[in-house]
């Protein structure tokens, strides 16, 4: 079966050396696979992405010598797709509507010792879980915003304990059959209140309606990576292989920012960096043809 891998930028800044690491990774595996390249604009934040970004990225990608599919799919076209989703999690009764105001979270959490998710955020305290439907209905009907959130104890309980392949590392060292750990996120958010949809919900579509075999990004998605498995397994999708990568840092180990000048890629290449250079600097080897 021909492997599809693909780059998912999302379009809200320029590049840095940590993404050409990640595309040209995705690059190179496509082509040792002989499979696929597809490039996908994660621009559901239609506040944040810009056009202009998504044209810089595209150029910067085609410079460092990457070859993709068209087209190239763009997330903000496909706001049904996810609306679809949404609904079976709905008809499954798996997500509640949540009205809470960020502030109203952050005071309930406000306990230093609350539980925190991967990524450092305090864990959603469950407030609307229980709500009747009735009384849901009325708040939405009254025109309060509200996000969907996972009721993850009754989708665990659904799924039973679930892992995932992952044939890179994580960042423990993690690697081969990984027991995925989504109650560490809490009751995620699946359609945010002002975008109808969310990274979790909008990338396990994807990468199924794409046909990715082969999900390959940084390892800052790796505990991520338990809740997209959960939604894959909800929603009945095809289960990719995983690979996530060491992320390139700068000179005092900080994760790369796409505001910082001296690791982005247009500031390289107008200082006279080469493609070939580019690998070289992020570990990758020459491809044959550099
Ligand atoms: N759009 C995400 C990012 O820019 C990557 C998502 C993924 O590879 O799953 O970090």
């Amino acid at each position: 079966m021909t492997r599809t891998f693909r780059f998912a930028p999302s379009p809200n800044g320029d590049l840095h050396l940590g993404h050409a690491y990640s595309a040209l990774l995705n690059g190179d595996l496509a082509r040792e696979a002989g499979g696929r390249l597809l490039i996908r604009m994660e621009d559901i934040d239609e506040t944040r992405c810009r056009r202009e970004f998504e044209a810089s990225i595209l150029e910067d990608l085609a410079w460092l010598g990457l070859a993709w599919e068209q087209p190239v799919r763009r997330q903000s076209e496909h706001f049904d797709a996810y609306a679809a989703a949404l609904d079976r999690l709905k008809a499954m009764d798996l997500v509640y509507p949540s009205f809470l105001s960020r502030a109203e979270i952050r005071a309930a959490t406000a306990d230093p010792d609350w539980p925190r998710d991967p990524d450092g955020a305090p864990l959603y305290p469950g407030f609307d879980r229980d709500l009747s439907a009735k009384a849901a209905s009325a708040k939405i009907a009254s025109g309060m915003p509200y996000a969907w959130r996972l009721n993850m104890d009754a989708a665990l309980a659904r799924t039973g304990p679930l892992a995932f392949r992952e044939t890179g590392r994580g960042p423990d060292g993690q690697t081969g059959a990984v027991a995925a750990d989504p109650a560490r996120w809490g009751d995620v958010v699946i359609a945010r209140k002002e975008i109808p949809t969310s990274y979790h919900l909008s990338v396990v579509v994807d990468d199924a309606l794409q046909g990715i075999s082969d999900v390959v990004r940084g390892e800052d998605l790796f505990h991520a990576t338990s809740v997209h498995r959960l939604l894959q397994m909800l929603l009945g999708l095809p289960e990719p292989r995983y690979r996530h990568h060491g992320l390139i840092r700068d000179a005092a180990g900080r994760k790369l920012s796409k505001s910082e000048g001296a690791t982005g890629l247009r500031q390289l290449r107008e200082a006279g960096m080469t493609p070939a250079d580019i690998r070289a600097r992020v570990g990758l080897q020459p491809t044959p043809s550099t």
